[in-house]
């Protein structure tokens, strides 16, 4: 049985398992006492092994992309292409998120007075923007500070290209952790239907079907905008760069995708994405390893389409009326902060709090959200990831880095 299969059967087997047994777990000790943390130290155990890739993986792949590119100006052509595909493609996501929003209308009606809840506040954009700058450069590795660690490994990787001789032996030295990162990766994979099959089986026991009821809009809308996203944009994309049908590509991520789902986080997801877009979709390694690591700290659609959506249910929940200029505001702070969400679980829900204030909106719709917040995150952390993997592929193509693949599996 292939491993796509096997993580598929987990997905499905998780989800009836938490529907069935949830509501029965608060009656029964042996599945409360016993089942149920057990499936959550397995999820644990699963969310760990993939986080514990992540430093070692991005540093070291992007210190050999950086390097592999060979001409330090081609990495720029590359780093250009790929910073204009991840900005349209994320305030496109937005302007999706807010339609649909205007569309779905899921604040109206709500009396949501005595439900708010506390949110905790985003940082200033200009900070976000400064934070990316490492001042130690084994703090950003320590703290995995990705966007630093990104930061520094571009300027390792570019600098040992001038550095000659010396210079191509740290390459190597990088390459070659790269690879055994790589043969972890595969290995820890083998985990993933067991990994996946607690984690959803946990979010499914702990939301029900009923409590789903009365955000169902804001479920709704926000999963349709991700998978209108999905099918315009990043199908757009494949047919237009790589002359590939989507279906090919959509095979080709869908464990990247569902463990995005699972796991709700772009960077320990990364290993995966890695993995499934050079075997899967034939992407050149220089530049998945650069466009890969960057994607799962800047380039977040499904963050950005939530932000619009969920700006739009707290407004009409609040009874506020949102002008075409708030919204086109939206649209620009909404990419700023998504740019800054950190690639974890939950992450996006913080940067609400700057798209609302900045909005005008009361911060305390975001608490409002927190509530099904983890629902909506499963989604937009699946858009990102694979929002990462359609640019990839689309500058692949269009620097004649994408190879013929056979067989679409990991
Ligand atoms: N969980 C998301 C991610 O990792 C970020 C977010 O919370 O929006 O991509």
């Amino acid at each position: 049985m292939s491993l796509l299969l096997k993580i598929s059967i987990g997905f499905v087997l998780g989800i009836v398992f938490g529907f069935v047994v949830g509501p029965m777990a608060a009656e029964n000790v042996a599945l409360k006492d016993y089942v149920m943390p057990l499936l959550d130290v397995v999820g644990r155990i699963f969310l760990t092994l993939l986080k514990m890739l992540i430093v070692p993986l991005v540093f070291s792949t992007i210190v050999v992309g950086a390097a592999s590119v060979g001409d330090p100006r081609s990495l720029g052509r590359i780093g250009i292409k790929t910073l204009v595909l991840y900005l349209v493609t994320t305030a496109v996501a937005i302007v999706i998120g807010l339609a649909l929003g205007n569309l779905i209308q899921p604040g109206v009606g709500m009396n949501i007075a005595g439900a708010a809840g506390k949110a905790q506040e985003g940082k200033p954009l200009l900070e976000v923007f400064l934070d990316i700058f490492p001042s130690n450069p084994l703090d950003s590795l320590v703290k995995a500070n990705m966007l630093q660690i990104i930061v520094f490994a571009l300027f390792f990787g570019v600098a040992s290209l001038f550095a000659g001789e010396k210079g191509k032996r740290v390459i190597g030295a990088f390459d070659a952790i790269a690879e055994v990162m790589y043969s972890i990766t595969h290995m820890i994979m083998n985990l993933a239907p067991y990994g996946v099959f607690s984690l959803i089986a946990i979010t499914a026991a702990k939301y029900g079907l009923s409590i789903l009821a009365p955000f169902a809009k804001v479920i709704a809308a926000v999963y349709l905008g991700c998978i209108l996203h999905a099918v315009i944009v990043y199908s757009g994309l494949i047919v237009v760069f790589c002359k590939k049908s989507p279906l090919w590509y959509f095979r080709g991520v869908q464990e990247a995708s569902i463990t995005a789902f699972v796991t709700r986080s772009s960077s320990a997801t990364l290993p995966i994405t890695i993995a499934s877009v050079q075997d899967n979709l034939g992407v050149s390694e220089s530049v998945s390893s650069f466009v890969l690591p960057l994607g799962a700290t800047i380039n977040m659609d499904g963050t950005a389409l939530y932000q619009g959506v969920c700006a739009l249910f707290v407004a009409q929940a609040f009874g506020i009326d949102l002008s075409i200029g708030a919204q086109v505001g939206i649209i620009l702070t909404a990419t700023l902060a998504s740019i800054g969400t950190a690639g974890v679980p939950g992450a996006g829900l913080i940067m609400l709090t700057l798209v609302l204030t900045s909005a005008g909106l009361p911060i305390e719709g975001a608490g409002l959200v927190a509530g099904i917040d983890a629902i909506l995150d499963a989604a937009r952390t699946s858009l990102n990831v694979t929002g990462d993997t359609a640019v990839a592929a689309a500058v692949a193509a269009s620097e004649g880095q994408l190879r013929e693949t056979k067989t679409a599996k990991l």
